[in-house]
């Protein structure tokens, strides 16, 4: 159990429900008569993708991928595939569904994994982008909102395991 961290809310459940509603609506209007194949990034993307997908008014295909590039509270700088999509993407237009884009590795290391196996096209969305974290350039077409350069737990994101259940999106505060 983890006791010593002390967490304020950043963004409220309801500021991310509208925000995803909107994203939603934008991602259909782009694709619409389309087919689209909507790949959740595991595990942070878990809930925002839930909540987006019922958003897009639709038919859509899922699947997933995995990535893992944190170790604590950083980026390991290295980025691993830890589960690949099963789909075929070759012909597809795909949309790469991210919980939060920090140094930008992650992204960049899983659009290029998607390009290799021909899509039709390739966009990206994420719930959260750190512009002052980016160490390479990173184009996300969809972003919810752009936030500090702070640890944030939430909303699917974690710490160690926790904090993926609560409703909205925290920035930590104090460690002991
Ligand atoms: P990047 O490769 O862009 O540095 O990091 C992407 C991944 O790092 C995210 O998918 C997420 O798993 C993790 N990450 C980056 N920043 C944060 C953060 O503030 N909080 C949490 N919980 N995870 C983060």
């Amino acid at each position: 159990m983890i006791d010593s961290m002390k967490l304020s809310q950043l963004i409220s459940a309801d500021d991310i429900q509208t925000k995803v509603c909107a994203l939603g609506e934008d991602i259909g209007k782009k694709f619409d008569g389309k087919e689209l194949l909507v790949v959740g990034i595991l595990k942070g993307s878990f809930m925002f993708y839930s909540d987006l997908i019922r958003a897009i008014d639709m038919d859509i295909y899922c699947d997933f991928m995995g990535a893992s590039s944190y170790a604590g509270m950083k980026s390991s700088g290295e980025c691993q595939l830890t589960l690949d999509c099963r789909t075929p993407l070759k012909g597809k237009h795909v949309l790469l569904v991210e919980d939060i884009v920090d140094t930008g590795l992650t992204m960049n290391f899983l659009k290029h994994h998607v390009r290799q196996r021909g899509p039709a096209s390739l966009s990206t969305a994420s719930l959260l982008l750190k512009p002052e974290a980016l160490k390479e350039e990173c184009d996300v077409d969809f972003v919810g909102f752009e936030i500090a350069n702070d640890f944030v737990v939430g909303y699917g994101l974690d710490y160690q395991g926790y904090y993926r259940n609560l409703p909205y999106i925290a920035q930590v505060q104090n460690m002991n």
